[in-house]
């Protein structure tokens, strides 16, 4: 066997090292190598054309019978890596799980390997390669029975059976915490509850004492029978059907409001694609918000659907990821890091809900998945189709500009009624009742009939905690975090004051630390408050709040939201996380308590990401037979964010913004590189900063800064900021010639979505 220089990748943020290999070793398949005294695995990624003088050692051995890579996506991993400024092994492991590239170590004569926590992964993977050797026709059959417990999260209850004379004390906790719960608990929220090993539970539900539901059964079984009825297009949803053709790379932009029926259209596009052998891939914005599209999904294409979920345990990740691996599934739904995923042949690509800023990643490497996917489908040569209520601006001046196909749902289906919009001037009402007040007189009287009629209520106010800040009234000093350059928020439920940037938390003083005056004043209402303000005002409404406090345990946000879809919510309170994504059926009044909120950030996206925050959720009120009514309580009543999202008229929004963002030189008419410098002192981020642009020598770009960040300090760390204007040819050559100083006091943003 001829041996070759061959690139290895480890898993570790390092550039690849070189071995020698088999000749004609595919890339993307898996090695064993020695480094130093240990094992390690690496991936090939293929020949090394200039090998450096040293001696080679020979790899270990070839632990892949066939490459766990598709060449299209490494291809995809080297453009990530030369446009956001990373190395390809910081995206190795968006494609595979930490399993499947372990550091390990070996012992001595390199026969024991231990494995730290992921053997189980291993172990199965090793058999499955063996089997898929044996007969690749296996391999679905094996993969479901040994590595796939399926999608969504699971419900477990009470059967009502008898209860048995001895139980274990283990037992008994978890049957105690399960009544005291009502009977059901999300599977997480219960073993926690009750201290108890998911052992207990099996042993129960083999007894017959309890059950467990996959939520998509839970929901399936909740529903009117049909969620997957076949619909009879209307003509503008077969216009965008048709238009899209398959087997030729091309960008569409399918704009259409909520419930105007973009996913019949990518649903019919998928089964087009997977009838003819190719696979799809379909990215959502949040996971923990598709309960319904997967029950679509499933629905549609029994068994062909995998799930890449973000912070899922380690088990569930890896099964679906490893059934893509093995080609045991064709459809594949994920987040973000989905856009990465091992998969093989793709014929079609969707990216719903494409404006939303969780596609763009907030830390290194910060790569944004829509223009990622983008990038797939090129390399795949399959149209990619991004949907959106309200689209980016960036996507909509590229349709505008002829780059990307424009199709267009302006009508709802039949039986789905637009809400009435009215907007409340919160300045009116303070002259009118010399106060400031959570619900105007014409909210509460909507919020009121709402109730007696049994109807479902939704109020957002995009701030949590109780109230927003302490203020001294004597001297006016507000009260901050000692770490960060942000004031603490006040959270009543367990009597904090609290850091939002960090997790540093204090019991509120009651005196000011810097006056000694006992003037404190709390600034700025939050969900808490509202909240127990509606529970004084309506003492037996059911009343929910959903905000990042009430929703950390695991489950518990898609518990809420279902209990809230089953009609067991009078009113819902909470932060933005309440517009996105679910129908309530009940839901015929939406309030936003301040409509501007957004509007006073200093960043030049404000306006186009109140403008969609407003109409989507103004798009959760009224479904077919009960119409919906929504009210915006604003002090800015005729900014256009407002008025515009009033109509749901992106088009009439984008016409007012475009301008403005042309006339300043922001996006979508330039790009933005912004360079974070980060260090224990302000001079020092500066001057690493200063350092930089000091040294850039490419033309055609504008440079602005450096300056403090919007929160020049966070976590006791001082950040400053330098912003490159160009073209995107100019900004990746700055990343071509400029490196970054080996100090990593600097990261590089490119695209950057937040500036905070
Ligand atoms: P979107 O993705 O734009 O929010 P959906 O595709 O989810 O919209 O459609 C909203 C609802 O309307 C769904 O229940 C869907 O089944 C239904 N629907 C969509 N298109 C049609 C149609 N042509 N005829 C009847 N019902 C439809
Ligand atoms: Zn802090």
């Amino acid at each position: 066997m001829n041996l070759v220089p061959t690139r290895i990748q480890l898993n570790r943020p390092l550039p690849p090292l070189t071995y020698l290999a088999p000749e004609g070793l595919p890339a993307g398949v898996r090695v064993r190598v020695r480094v130093r005294n240990s094992l390690a695995v690496g991936l090939c990624m293929g020949l090394e054309p200039t090998p450096p003088s040293a001696k080679l050692r020979p790899i270990d051995a070839v632990i892949d019978p066939f490459p766990l890579l598709p060449a299209k996506l490494r291809e995809l991993q080297a453009f990530a890596a030369r446009y956001y400024g990373c190395l390809e092994a910081h995206l190795l492991p968006l494609s595979l799980p930490q399993a499947l590239l372990p550091h390990w170590e070996a012992d001595e004569d390199g026969q024991k390997l231990s494995f730290h926590r992921e053997r189980g992964a291993w172990d199965v993977l090793a058999e499955l390669g063996e089997a898929w050797h044996r007969d690749p026709s296996l391999l679905p059959t094996l993969l479901h029975r040994t590595m796939i417990r399926g999608a969504g999260f699971t419900e477990v209850r009470l059967t009502g059976a008898p209860h048995p004379p001895r139980v274990t004390p283990a037992q008994a906790k978890l049957l105690l915490a399960l009544e005291e719960a009502g009977g059901s608990l999300m599977e997480p929220e219960l073993l926690e509850a009750a201290g108890v090993g998911t052992s207990v539970l099996g042993t129960l539900e083999k007894r017959g004492l309890v059950q467990r539901l996959k939520r998509v059964d839970l929901l399936a079984q909740q529903r009117e029978a049909g969620v997957d009825r076949t619909v009879v297009f209307s003509d503008e949803q077969q216009a965008a059907f048709e238009s899209v053709a398959l087997g030729a790379f091309a960008v569409h932009l399918l704009q259409g409001v909520t419930g105007s029926g973009k996913t019949e259209v990518y649903l019919a596009l998928a089964e087009q694609v997977l009838a003819a052998g190719k696979r799809v891939l379909w990215l959502v914005p949040e996971i923990g918000l598709t309960g319904r599209l997967l029950d679509r999904l499933e629905a549609r294409f029994p068994g062909r659907v995998a799930v890449g979920h973000a912070g899922l345990n380690a088990g569930e990740k890896h099964g679906d990821v490893v059934r893509l691996l093995f080609n045991g599934a064709d459809l594949f739904v994920g987040v973000r890091n989905a856009v990465m995923a091992p998969l093989r042949d793709i014929g079609l690509i969707i990216v719903d809900e494409e404006h939303e800023g969780s596609y763009k990643s907030e830390e290194h490497p910060r790569i944004h998945a829509r223009d990622l996917a983008i990038k797939r489908a090129q390399l795949e040569g399959c149209p990619i189709v991004l949907g959106s209520a309200t689209p980016s601006l960036e996507s909509w001046q590229a349709a505008k500009a002829g780059r990307y196909r424009l199709l267009q749902l302006r009508l709802r289906p039949v039986g789905v009624s637009l809400p009435s919009v009215e907007v409340v001037d919160l300045r009116d009402v303070y002259r009118l009742l010399r106060k400031k007040v959570i619900l105007s007189p014409v909210l509460l009287e909507a919020l009121t009939g709402v109730l007696a009629r049994g109807e479902q209520s939704l109020l957002l106010l995009n701030r949590r905690g109780y109230e927003n800040f302490w203020m001294c009234r004597a001297c006016g000093k507000t009260l901050g975090c000692p770490h960060c350059a942000i004031s603490l928020t006040y959270h009543r439920g367990d009597f904090r004051l609290r850091c939002h940037l960090c997790a540093h938390e204090t019991v509120p003083p009651e005196a000011c630390p810097d006056c000694g005056a006992e003037h404190l004043r709390g600034v700025g209402e939050g969900t808490e408050q509202v909240e127990e303000h509606l529970n004084r005002l309506f003492p037996t409404a059911r009343i929910l709040r959903l905000d990042r406090d009430t929703t950390r345990r695991r489950g518990s946000l898609e518990a809420g939201l279902l209990a809230a879809e089953l009609g067991e919510v009078d009113i819902l309170v909470g932060t933005q996380m309440l517009a996105k994504g679910h129908t309530f059926p009940r839901l015929t009044l939406v309030g936003v308590l301040n409509a501007d909120q957004g509007l006073k950030v200093a960043d030049f996206r404000a306006s186009e990401r109140t403008f969609q925050l407003l109409t989507q959720v103004a798009g959760r009120a009224g479904r077919a037979e009960w119409p919906g009514r929504v009210i915006l309580q604003t002090y800015s009543p005729d900014h256009p964010a407002i008025t515009h999202a009033l109509g749901q008229d992106f088009e009439g929004f984008a016409a007012s913004e475009l301008p403005f963002r042309e006339g300043l030189g922001y996006p979508p008419f330039t790009a933005l590189s912004l360079y974070r410098a980060e260090a224990d002192t302000l001079p020092e981020a500066r001057a690493a900063l200063e350092d930089f642009r000091q040294r850039l020598s490419v033309p055609g770009l504008r440079v602005l800064g450096p300056l403090e960040a919007p929160v020049p300090r966070v976590k006791d760390r001082w950040r400053m900021h330098l912003l490159l204007k160009g073209g995107r040819g100019a900004l990746s050559e700055v990343l071509a010639r400029h490196p970054l100083p080996s100090s990593g006091l600097i990261q590089v943003d490119r695209d950057p979505l937040q500036f905070g």
